[in-house]
């Protein structure tokens, strides 16, 4: 079945060139038992490693079923030894991190065995070595007789027809070597068996042919007896291994060698931190900014909702709004969300300004002290060292241009701004990027709020007779509930425009009952009596009047609504859902057109911080994982040399670094989302992560699994089976 014809073998040194074999001929059959010995470098191994494929030669030629190999590429060469030859080695080449049983599965798997058969033949081979006891040890704790009668095992395993042995019995004690070499007779019935030994007595008894070498020459060739002629056996096509053994092995790589596991997992970790962290804060980056043209306030969780005809919503569009699954309250009057607050600061003598926000879409472990807002006076802003948790401070009310005001605080008067003011609570702290508070939704519903944010458009009717009537534009308010229900106080620049408008006397205008309106789109006018009790000093026009007459006099209707929400992504999801209906705005979401090219350039230099992150992350993959996967090396060899193909242990790196980055991005996301919802120690980094980041940051490290283990790969495969063998 094998046959040499005048082969020779040199080894090129750097000076000097060996002649390993010098123009052997040979004919091998199957059911032969042949026993190679010779001194020392006399060729031996040279000669068994030709025959298995493993070496090359350089002169004469080599048949195999008669066939040449002189036109034998690589790939043939993998095809013939995982098809014909059982290797045994004298240091066994076993991956010790596995079992009995594993090592031999290993070879059953990768020859593609029946896998419904194949812990049936696993546990037969063996039993057949005598190993049953043995089975589930982990290799490393064999002796080195059983671990050679794992190899023979393994060998067997792969149903090849030639069996090589190079010294199997070389690192024995008598013993033990006679049980091996008797192991090797059993199986030689049917196979060709070829066994180099420096103890030609401990086989004689065995061998049905005996070869000598002497300096790379057949000095001896004697067959002893007859054997049987055995029918040879059919090749088998070459087996691609499915993606399920693959995987099999591949977390069997990892899980029987856990410290390794953890080790890289630990490394992984880091890097998914890295990138995890990295991609977020560029989330964060673009959707936090936006300069809405028409809202000031562009916070995420407000969408805004009109109707396509402008008209009111009926309760029944309300009630499908807000029963919304993605919607968290739902606050019928927007506008008062561009009102934002301004808090006296104690320190620096101005007032601060926050943007307003529906405290509902906040959780209380976001807070870094305190608790939520209650009700409608109860306030949490971004942490400021000017104030204190319980603190009551006078907070301003001012739409978006008075947003920010540092305007000096005067303590000798209260007649300097025309600013609607409320006393607030503080009651705690958030980290913030901007300036924010959250406040109770009735804040919103407040009618002094409401008015506020519409005041500029808001035209106050005083009627006061039939003939005398006033209309007053821009027009603070001011609440005292001090004041009787319906007694109202005017400012006398007020009360100076009155009398100057209109034919009314002084008398006639204090003390006397009068109706007044209030005229705006968003609010329904209520006609309501008062009375005005007297005037006061102020600069500007100014009423006085307790909550309850301002009640009397706002009532809001819903023509723009908020509806408050998570983020961005809930927007879209909302919008989907009912979009043909209404009309929405996520002004957090709104991308100003000016800076387009800028927040593309922004983009752009976001890909390629990316991008140099994932290049730095690779390399430092590559080496900090390089260690942990080299002790890997020799495992994979031996699969090598079991007949593993290249491109099954190619993938099967790979998939052990996929697993353990999907490990490590599992334990990361765990911690960030648990840290979101439960824990908040650290900053919420994927507060903006929708489901296509957690998907890209994923993708990026099974690219980056794929990269690296490609690169392992080409190290661990640049040398053939048997340089790689020996550097071992
Ligand atoms: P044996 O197995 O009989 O001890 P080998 O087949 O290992 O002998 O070696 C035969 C000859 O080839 C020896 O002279 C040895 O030094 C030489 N040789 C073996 N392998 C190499 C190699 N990789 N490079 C150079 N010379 C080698
Ligand atoms: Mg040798």
């Amino acid at each position: 079945m094998l046959k040499l014809e005048g082969i020779s073998k040199y080894y090129r040194g750097e000076t000097t060139v060996t002649q390993a074999l010098r123009r052997v001929d040979a004919e091998f059959k199957l059911g032969e038992f042949v026993v190679i010995t010779g001194e020392s470098g006399s060729g031996k191994s040279t000669l068994l490693n030709v025959l298995s494929g493993l070496d090359t030669y350089e002169e004469g030629e080599m048949y195999i079923h008669g066939e040449e190999t002189a036109h034998y590429t690589p790939e043939d060469w993998e095809h013939y030894r995982s098809q014909y030859i059982g290797f045994v080695f004298q240091s066994y080449n076993i991956i010790d991190s596995y079992t009995v049983y594993q090592n031999v599965m290993s070879a059953l798997i990768i020859q593609g065995y029946d896998s419904a058969k194949r812990s049936e033949r696993a546990k037969a081979l063996i039993e057949e070595v005598g190993l049953s006891a043995q089975m589930h040890q982990r290799s490393s704790t064999l002796s080195g007789g059983q671990k050679q009668r794992v190899s023979i095992a393994r060998a067997l395993a792969k149903d090849a027809p030639v069996i090589v042995a190079d010294e199997p019995t070389g690192n024995l004690d008598k013993a033990s070597g006679d049980q091996i070499i008797k192991l090797l007779k059993k199986i030689s019935q049917d196979r060709l068996v070829i066994m180099v030994t420096h103890s030609y007595v401990s086989v004689k008894n065995v061998a049905t042919r005996h070869l000598r070498l002497f300096d790379g020459e057949v000095v001896e060739d004697k067959a002893f007896g007859t054997h049987e002629s055995v029918a040879s056996t059919d090749v088998k096509p070459i087996y691609a291994m499915p993606l399920k053994d693959q995987l099999k092995l591949a977390f069997q790589n990892l899980f029987m060698m856990p410290k390794r596991l953890i080790l890289m997992t630990a490394i992984s970790i880091v890097i998914v931190a890295a990138i995890a962290l990295v991609y977020g804060a560029r989330t964060e980056t673009t959707t936090s900014r936006s300069s809405s043209p028409s809202f000031y306030n562009s916070s995420i969780h407000r969408l805004i909702v009109t109707k396509h005809d402008q008209t009111a919503f009926t309760n029944d569009e309300l009630n499908r709004l807000g029963n919304h699954r993605r919607v968290i309250n739902r606050i019928d009057f927007d506008p008062a969300f561009e009102v934002s607050i301004n808090l006296a600061s104690e320190y620096q003598g101005y007032f601060q300004g926050y943007l307003t926000n529906d405290a509902s879409a906040l959780h209380q472990r976001q807070l870094t002290a305190g608790r939520l807002p209650e009700n409608a006076n109860e306030i949490v802003i971004s942490t400021s060292y000017q104030h204190q948790i319980g603190d009551t401070v006078e907070a301003l009310l001012s739409k978006s241009e008075g947003f920010g005001i540092t305007m000096p605080r005067d303590e000798n008067t209260d007649v300097s701004t025309n600013y609607a003011s409320l006393e607030v609570e503080i009651v705690g702290f958030i980290d913030d990027w901007w300036n924010t508070a959250y406040l109770h939704p009735d804040f919103f519903l407040n009618p002094l709020v409401q008015y506020e944010a519409v005041r500029n458009q808001t035209v106050i009717n005083f009627t006061f007779d039939a003939t005398n009537l006033y209309h007053a534009e821009d027009v603070r308010i001011d609440i005292d509930n001090g004041l009787e229900s319906g007694e109202i106080r005017i400012s006398n620049p007020l009360k100076g425009e009155i009398l100057d408008t209109t034919t009314l006397e002084e008398n006639n205008l204090i003390n006397n009952q009068h109706s007044i309106t209030l005229f705006n789109h968003y609010l329904v006018e209520n006609e309501t009596t008062v009375t005005i009790s007297s005037a006061f000093e102020d600069n500007y026009f100014a009423i006085r009047m307790s909550q309850e007459t301002l009640e009397s006099l706002i009532e809001t209707i819903p023509y723009q609504i908020t509806l408050t929400i998570e983020d961005g992504h809930s927007a879209t999801v909302i919008q989907n859902a009912v979009s043909d209906d209404f009309h929405f705005i996520h002004p957090g979401s709104y991308q100003n057109p000016m800076f387009a090219n800028f927040g593309i350039m922004f983009q752009i230099f976001n890909m390629i911080a990316v991008g140099s992150l994932l290049i730095v992350m690779y390399f430092i993959t590559y080496i900090t994982l390089k260690n942990t996967m080299q002790a890997r090396k020799k495992d994979y060899i031996i699969f090598r040399s079991i007949g593993a193909k290249k491109t099954d242990l190619y993938k099967m790196t790979i998939y052990e670094l996929m697993i353990v980055f999907a490990i490590a991005f599992a334990i990361v996301f765990s911690f960030l989302l648990l840290n979101r919802y439960v824990l908040f120690i650290i900053t919420d980094y994927i507060r903006f992560y929708t489901f296509t980041n957690y998907l890209t940051v994923f993708l990026l490290l099974m690219a980056l699994a794929v990269v690296t283990g490609f690169k392992f790969n080409q190290k661990i495969f640049k040398d053939s089976v048997i340089t790689a063998l020996r550097g071992e």
